[in-house]
């Protein structure tokens, strides 16, 4: 489980300079399969070994230009509640704003480590300039250029010195089911419908660990915890139907999840919002299980479930191996098979193939459609074993793994998933040198 860190200033300072600078090695900003520009504000990150989140929370408003100063507190109220960690980007070329000053009164009255950039040092003769950042009343602050990347080093080594170890999460045994969607999909009218009663949360765990959501429950027969991100602890303040606050509470809760039931509005579609999330649970390897909610205002005839599920399928590509289910969280339609299926992606997501095995189903098929030749040399691949990963990962070995495609890599993929069941659950496939 790693931390979320948040880049939060006012516009212009350089916060998405910063931010792709530190993603960089790790993310593609545009994926290349499909063309599609996914959420560019989100990221993983590694230094010193620690992992973390990075969230541009910038990158979230439009036309940021005019942006309101009330928005940008918003933002920043959210930083403190949902991530670990804050990167608070100032400008050297303006100096101090009065909405700089703004932001360091909201940052001075947490707990949680804020550090001050100071951006935009690209020459020693502006090291001097940054002194009256110290006016902000946030302690020490760091010299960086987010063009040139100076100093962005020190920032790094600062950082993760200040994040908090995270504690293993308790019950690792129980399955972490997480009700992700964007504000209104019904997220806690489909909370309150599987709950039915308070009798079946069997420990409201809320409060154990600092930002802890969960709640266990006992239901249909199944044990789980689920990680809200709706209804139990909304808080009134945010309600705004504002892409970035549901995707800055998915990220926590996505994280801390095996699965996610993805919630849309069967009336609004799979729109840009609801993708952004998918790709967010997809990116992290958990499992998904999409829920169309509010079946029962959907005008239906023969072919609707079948045209709903192709429009949703298509633009999930290539990852279409996903559970699609109608449900209505107000009369409770599928509720449990919600439940069921989400069970068994968490089931598909912890399976162990065994060495033998999958030598013995996967050889024969990769002997019958080897990869292609690569400049007149032939490509042999002689044996394949699933990594101790918990997720499912597999390396196949082989002679000249470097010359082996991407549509090849996705034909072991679906014959990995054809085989061996791997229903709404990310798979990596590597191939290495044998
Ligand atoms: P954001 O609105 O805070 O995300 O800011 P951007 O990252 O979009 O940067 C705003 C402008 O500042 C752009 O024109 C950047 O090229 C520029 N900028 C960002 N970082 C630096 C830096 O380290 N040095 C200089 N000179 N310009 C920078
Ligand atoms: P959240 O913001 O995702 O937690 O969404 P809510 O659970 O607050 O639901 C938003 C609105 O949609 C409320 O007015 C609900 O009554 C309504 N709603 C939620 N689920 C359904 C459903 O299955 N059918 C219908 N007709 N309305 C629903």
């Amino acid at each position: 489980m790693s931390n979320i860190v948040a880049i939060v200033g006012r516009p212009n300072v350089g916060k998405s300079t910063l931010f792709n600078r530190l993603i960089q090695r790790r993310e593609a900003i545009v994926d290349a399969v499909s063309g599609v520009t996914r959420d560019r504000h989100y990221g993983k990150t590694d230094w010193n070994g620690r992992e973390f989140s990075l969230i541009d929370t910038g990158g979230y408003v439009v036309g940021s230009d005019d942006i309101f100063e009330q928005e940008i507190d918003k933002q920043v109220e959210l930083a403190i509640d949902e991530a670990d960690a804050i990167l608070f980007v100032v400008d050297v070329e303006t100096g101090v704003t009065g909405m700089d000053e703004d932001v360091a009164q909201l940052l001075r009255q947490t707990d949680k480590p804020v550090l001050v950039a100071v951006n935009k040092v690209d020459n020693g003769q502006r090291e001097a300039d940054a002194v009256e950042f110290y006016s902000l009343g946030l302690g020490e602050y760091y010299s960086i250029s987010g063009i040139n990347g100076s100093g962005t080093g020190e920032l790094l080594d600062a950082l993760v010195e200040v994040l908090p170890e995270k504690e293993e999460v308790e019950d690792v045994e129980l399955p972490r089911f997480a009700v992700v969607g964007r504000p209104n999909a019904g997220k806690s009218s489909f909370i309150n419908a599987l709950i039915g009663e308070d009798r079946y949360i069997v420990t409201d765990i809320a409060g154990t660990t600092r930002d802890s959501n969960d709640t266990r429950y006992n239901r249909f027969g199944f044990e789980f915890n689920l990680v809200d991100t709706a209804g139990i602890r909304r808080k009134a303040k945010v309600k705004e139907d504002l892409e970035f606050y549901s995707v800055m509470r998915s990220v926590r809760a996505i994280e801390h999840s095996d699965v996610c039931l993805l919630l849309i509005d069967a009336t609004r579609g799979f729109e840009g919002q609801d993708q952004n999330i998918f790709w967010l649970a997809e990116r992290n390897r958990k499992g998904i299980v999409i829920l169309v909610n509010k079946w029962d205002l959907v005008e239906k005839d023969t072919g609707t479930v079948k045209e709903f599920e192709k429009s949703i399928r298509k633009i999930i590509e290539p990852f279409t191996d996903v559970p699609v289910i109608f449900i209505s969280a107000l009369t409770k339609q599928r509720i449990f098979k919600a439940i069921e299926t989400a069970v068994e992606v968490y089931q598909n997501r912890s399976k162990r193939i065994s060495t033998s095995k999958l030598n013995e189903v996967m050889l024969p098929i990769i002997e019958q459609t080897p990869p292609p030749a690569n400049k007149g040399k032939y490509i042999k691949i002689k044996f394949c074993t699933q990594l101790p990963t918990p997720m499912p990962q597999f390396a196949f070995f082989a002679n000249l793994p470097q010359y082996i495609k991407d549509p090849y890599r996705r034909f072991v993929e679906n014959k990995l998933r054809e085989h061996f069941g791997f229903h709404g659950v990310p798979i990596d496939v590597f191939f290495r040198k044998k």
